[in-house]
């Protein structure tokens, strides 16, 4: 089968254009699209691009405007195309239903995400280019994904680095540069310095700009620097010795602007005060909060004394039942009816419904025993150091009473 002709390799501005489709093979059980989709359709040349260099392919249509006379396909309207991949210079286009070698097809590309990913591609090689010129790391790694696009550079970055590398990107992008695409003769190549330097077999081509970058690549880019729109590092990290940069332009830089605005709007609402101030509202927000949570917290160890001191202390066993007491309170609740006492307390927080949490704990007797009778019995789970076993079970109230009330711990009452 003769090679794919490539329009996009000419122009990355061909979004319509039609075809002959050369080949449609079903797709065999080793290829990966293999269960997604049923056939792989050849044509004598495309505009979509197969995924490659960390740029994912294009997605689009294909519509059948003259049958071959040779067809006994059904007749067919609009396919959709959602993976491209090339292999030894053929470019398969995904499909679920199948068309015949010598059907006329006219093909479209989805232009908002594949202008979304020229951007992107444009703006890293911007980014990459100037890393490269400023600091002499590389690019060891790039990625398209949906929601941000992640560059890898093998050497660590500062955020005043960072900073200052967005600001020239930037710059960049408003100097509206002309970006250039060549495929110079193996002499000139010899003597050019550019990244991605290696062995190809066949023309390599060669994306530069202006001041920026020189890069041998493949993908799709924008004809001026101006159509990337605003390059925005998101975020970065550490990342194998590297550093990792979350970065979106363009379009997406835009809806990521709108979507964290209206968050920040909607922060600055809920607080009543201007966006500006949002920052510092939070901050004494949560500075409230542990004030107020350090009180409440207070206060219910109070109770909790003042609660325990209304018990008698002469008990042996004590059982609780409460509604919705965090484990930190049955901690606290059962300090104060254990402290001096010669008992074993039963609390438990919850409902017949959920379950309950519960707490065995004693300061004279050893209560492991009973926590693992009680474990055992109603199917429940829990453990703890000392003399304090904590967990969860799914029983009645009633069932636990009945089970607890005539319970004779004098078996175990040293400790
Ligand atoms: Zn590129």
């Amino acid at each position: 089968m003769s090679k794919t002709i490539k329009l996009y390799e000419n122009s990355s501005y061909i979004s319509k254009f039609n075809a002959t489709v050369t080949d449609c093979i079903k797709v065999e059980e080793d290829d990966r699209f293999h269960g997604i989709y049923t056939y792989k359709a050849v044509l004598d040349k495309t505009a979509f691009y197969p995924e490659g260099g960390g740029q994912p392919s294009d997605r689009g249509s294909i519509t059948l405007i003259h049958r071959s006379a040779s067809t006994h396909n059904p007749a067919l309207k609009n396919i959709t195309v959602s993976a491209v991949n090339e292999t030894n210079g053929i470019i398969y286009h995904y499909i679920s239903a199948p068309f015949s070698a010598g059907d006329s097809v006219e093909c479209k590309i989805d232009w908002d995400f594949r202008f979304m990913l020229m951007q992107h591609h444009t703006g890293e090689h911007i980014v990459s280019g100037l890393i490269n010129r400023h600091f002499g790391f590389n690019n060891v790694g790039f990625h398209m994904g949906e929601n941000y696009v992640t560059v890898d550079i093998d050497g660590k970055l500062t955020q005043e680095d960072l900073d200052f590398i967005e600001i020239s990107a930037n710059n960049t992008v408003q100097k509206n540069l002309g970006v250039k695409i060549d495929c110079p003769v193996p002499e000139e190549l010899d003597v050019l310095n550019y990244r991605s330097k290696k062995q190809i077999d066949g023309d390599i081509r060669i994306v530069s700009v202006p001041g920026a970058d020189i890069c041998a690549c493949c993908g799709t880019h924008v004809k001026t620097t101006g159509e990337v729109g605003v390059i925005k590092f998101i975020s970065s990290q550490n990342y194998k010795g590297g550093t990792r940069i979350y970065m979106l332009c363009g379009k997406r830089a835009l809806q990521d602007y709108n979507h964290k605005n209206k968050i920040l709007y909607d922060i600055s609402a809920q607080l009543s005060t201007k966006p500006e101030n949002a920052h510092d509202a939070v901050s004494q927000l949560k500075s409230d909060r542990d004030r107020l949570k350090f009180e409440n917290s207070t206060l219910m160890d109070r109770i909790f004394e003042l609660r325990a001191a209304a018990i008698d202390a002469s008990l042996e066993k004590i059982i609780i039942f409460e509604d919705d007491l965090l484990p930190s309170d049955l901690l606290k609740f059962s300090s104060h009816l254990t402290k001096n006492r010669q008992n074993i307390v039963f609390l438990f927080s919850g409902c017949d419904e959920k379950g309950y949490k519960y707490l065995i704990s004693s300061s004279s007797h050893n209560i492991r025993p009973v926590a693992e009778n009680f474990n055992e019995i109603f199917s429940a789970k829990g453990g703890g150091k000392g003399n304090c076993i904590q967990g969860t079970v799914k029983a009645l109230k009633s069932d636990i009473m009945e089970y607890l009330e005539p319970y004779n711990f004098e078996v175990s009452a040293d400790i």
